[in-house]
């Protein structure tokens, strides 16, 4: 840990998180860059913001930003295969217009701290390529997971969606015949791709027939039992949970029991048409429906959106727990002297100072 003596540059933030807290701290700049990470009273004035790595959005659904807002409905209604209402909306809308939602979800993710996200992609091949067609350079970094366009297995699609993508990720094992779930489990571990499914989202799942399809991750687990979420910590296959939409649909995910149990937990805003793709809305949501489960601490809730879900992601194929100078980060506005209490309850997309990509600095 560098202290930094060096009075000329920039500096931006008074706190950095790392994994074991916020403590005192800031970036160095020079031309736009991040030069140095330095440790210790800030030398840099009256700036007062806390670093933090870039959030990661595990689990969302791009495509279905056309379909926003979504109308009241149950789990079923609103997004089950192949009738809910955003399949419909899906099949009824045009490319074009897709896209321009999808477009302006990224813009969003991208202006509210998001460095990478997970996207279940409906559609089969199409929407996986309506999916790149909407990114740009200046996207968050896509893990896109594809599936059929309708749920049945068959060999041609299935190699020309794990050609396009990064994997599969299905709506709900309840959905398909068990042996094409095997082998669309099968066909991405052979091409070295993620497999990943919704689990015991409005009603409970099995979860052995879940796991001896070796996922990467499940989302939800919010009607799992206990040795559910003990089989899950285990088999060391991570929980993405999404508050708010849970919410909307009247749910609720037990976080403090994933974590007391050792479940890795990262968190995802899922559908762009119930829940915008901001994940400080996501941190808060987690905070507050984690107190009517007895509560996780303002450092766990923000952890899960940055650290943790870089383990679930593991996007650098390296986990570091400290902050260098080439990371992906995110400099809030604090206004008191508790950063990590201000980022679980009132910080907004405006008190976002700054976004550096890969050590560039964007200013918001
Ligand atoms: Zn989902």
């Amino acid at each position: 840990m560098a202290h930094c003596i060096i009075m000329s540059s920039e500096y931006l933030g008074r706190w950095i998180l790392t994994y074991d807290g916020a403590i005192k701290g800031s970036i160095r700049l020079e031309e736009g860059r991040v030069v140095e990470v330095c440790y210790g009273e800030s030398v840099g004035g009256k700036d007062k913001s806390i670093v933090l790595p870039s959030f990661v959005n595990a689990h969302v659904h791009v495509g279905d930003s056309i379909a926003y807002p979504a109308p009241k409905g149950t789990v079923e209604e609103t997004v089950a295969p192949p009738d809910g209402y955003k399949h419909k909306v899906l099949r009824s809308s045009s490319k074009g217009k897709k896209i321009a939602a999808m477009r302006a979800s990224l813009k969003l993710m991208r202006s509210t701290g998001t460095c990478a996200f997970v996207d279940f992609r409906e559609e089969g091949v199409d929407g996986v390529k309506a999916l790149r067609e909407a990114l740009t350079t200046a996207s968050p970094k896509a893990t896109v997971l594809g599936r059929p366009a309708k749920n049945e297995f068959t060999h041609a699609e299935v190699r020309s969606l794990l050609a396009s993508c990064d994997g599969i990720g299905l709506s709900a094992i309840s959905d398909w015949a068990s042996d094409d779930l095997d082998l669309l489990s099968r066909s991405a571990r052979r091409a070295g791709k993620l497999f990943a499914v919704h689990v015991s989202e409005a009603r409970r799942e099995d979860i052995g027939a879940v796991l001896d399809l070796r996922p990467g991750f499940v989302v939800h687990m919010t009607k799992a039992t206990q040795e559910d979420l003990a089989a899950c910590a285990r088999s060391r296959v991570p929980v993405v949970v999404c508050s708010r939409s849970n919410e909307f649909f009247g749910l609720a995910p037990d976080i403090p029991r994933m974590l007391g149990l050792g479940v890795e937990v990262a968190l995802g805003t899922d559908n762009c048409m119930i829940a915008r793709p901001d994940m400080l809305d996501e941190i808060k949501a987690a905070y507050r429906l984690a107190k009517a489960k007895g509560g996780i601490s303002p450092l766990d809730a923000v952890k899960l959106a940055t650290f943790c879900g870089r383990k679930v992601l593991n996007v650098k194929g390296k986990i570091t727990t400290e902050i260098t100078e080439r990371d992906d980060l995110v400099v809030v506005r604090v206004r008191g002297d508790d950063p990590l209490s201000e980022l679980v309850t009132s910080a907004v997309p405006g008190d976002i100072r700054a976004m550096v990509k890969g050590g560039r600095i964007r200013r918001t």
